[in-house]
């Protein structure tokens, strides 16, 4: 990996960085405009925000110009994810599985009719996405999956439930994986369907996570129609596109760039509270150091994985497990630099920086659980990546 930029990827990173501190809103972040925190509003913010990226040119940074993206090169979406969160801008996660997971799915899998009608409303973000995989007994066992939709003349009737959907509160539509075949082995049975969440049958129960926020969702269909039209791929071939989706979700969701951010952050704090002294601290503060820098090499390995191949493969996993974990160990770092004060929930007057760490701290708990849980990762770089035998 040749690490100098060209003069054109440094003239592309000038423009994003030009482009985004002139397009986010006057005194973003600060109290003037405090970032939203309750998660409606973060998604009301985040649906501007998309249409102001999609005015820009921004919206579907990584996909091909023919389906109104931007056909970014692997380097430039590095560099715009730098740009990105150097100026602190809001992280897209929120409305995030259509233009990273369902766009590239549809845009490799998807009918042009499929294309034309779902593309565009994701790339302004006028319609958002949930992602319908897991469900209780169905989780890194995707495959597992009991949820059936029986094909009627040409409407599926589906029946089930799923869980640990984000976002479907606010979702206005769902990539859904089903079972079509009972009898066929477990990954041949499978459908993969576009699902208007304001279908008559849909009920969602959010579930509180111990940040006290209300992400997740149960989601229980009750013979819901979907037309036939709106199956990716074929019948009982579902697996292959949800993989395709999964392979994305592994690679796109490594925030090499935001870990690098928080770092900056937790050296800040560390000399507030007068810890860079300490040389317990100071070992740790150069041990994270040294992981992050760490990622964010990993993360250019992955770069160049793509510019060959044209797509993520299954050392994606390598950093997933890499970021996730250096991520969990930051976190740790941080409240053990606040002492005892980091126990003060966020919101609460004396906590330190308004209680950012203590959320920070149990929300990296799921991170080596959603995308694929740590154990998941090592069975893929153990089998797919280093080729080891697999155990008895
Ligand atoms: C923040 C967050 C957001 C999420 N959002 C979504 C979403 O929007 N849509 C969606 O569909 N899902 C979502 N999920 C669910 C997520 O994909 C699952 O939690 C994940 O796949 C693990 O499945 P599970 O929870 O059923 O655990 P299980 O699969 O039951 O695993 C339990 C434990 O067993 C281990 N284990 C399982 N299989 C193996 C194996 N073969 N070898 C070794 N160990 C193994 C796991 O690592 C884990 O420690 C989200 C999860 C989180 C935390």
């Amino acid at each position: 990996m040749d690490f100098r930029l060209t003069d054109a990827e440094a003239r592309f990173q000038r423009e994003v960085h030009d482009w985004l501190v002139a397009n986010l809103p006057s005194g973003w972040g600060t109290p003037e405009h405090p970032k939203p925190e309750d998660p409606a509003e973060k998604v009301r913010f985040a649906r501007w925000w998309q249409r102001r990226l999609f005015e820009g040119g921004w919206a579907g940074l990584h996909w091909p110009r023919e389906y109104g993206g931007r056909g970014a090169t692997p380097v430039e979406q590095f560099l715009f994810a730098e740009e990105y969160t150097r100026v602190g801008a809001p992280p897209m996660i929120d409305i995030g599985v259509g233009p990273a997971l369902v766009g590239p799915t549809l845009i490799h899998h998807g009918t042009e009719a499929q294309k034309h009608r779902f593309l565009p409303g994701i790339l302004t973000g006028d319609e958002i996405w949930c992602q319908g995989f897991s469900e209780p007994n169905a989780g890194s066992d995707l495959a597992a999956c009991r949820t059936r939709a029986e094909l009627h003349g040409d409407v599926f009737v589906v029946t089930g439930q799923k869980i640990w959907t984000s976002y479907a509160r606010f979702a206005d539509w769902c990539i859904l994986v089903a079972r079509t075949d009972f009898e066929a082995p477990k990954h041949r049975g499978l459908s993969f369907l576009l699902v208007d969440m304001k279908s008559p049958g849909i009920t969602i129960r959010p579930l509180v996570e111990m940040t006290g926020v209300a992400w997740f969702n149960e989601v229980f269909f009750d013979e819901v129609r979907v037309p036939r039209e709106n199956m990716v791929g074929r019948l009982n071939e579902g697996w292959q596109i949800a993989i395709t989706t999964l392979a994305h979700e592994r690679a796109g969701s490594a925030p090499h760039a935001r870990i690098a951010g928080e770092m900056r952050d937790v050296l800040a704090l560390a000399r507030r509270f007068g810890r860079a002294a300490d040389p317990r601290h100071r070992q740790r503060l150069a041990q994270s150091f040294v992981e992050t820098e760490i990622v964010r090499l990993v993360a250019w390995r992955q770069v160049t994985e793509v510019m060959r191949r044209g797509q993520p493969g299954p050392e994606g996993s390598y950093l997933k497990l890499l970021w996730s974990e250096t991520d969990q160990r930051l976190k740790e770092l941080a409240l053990d630099l606040e002492g005892p004060y980091a126990a003060l929930a966020r919101g609460a007057p004396a906590a330190p920086d308004g209680g950012r760490w203590e959320y920070e701290y149990l929300w990296s708990r799921a991170a080596s659980i959603y995308a694929g849980t740590s154990e998941v990762q090592r069975n893929v770089i153990a089998q797919r990546v280093l080729g080891l035998p697999r155990g008895a």
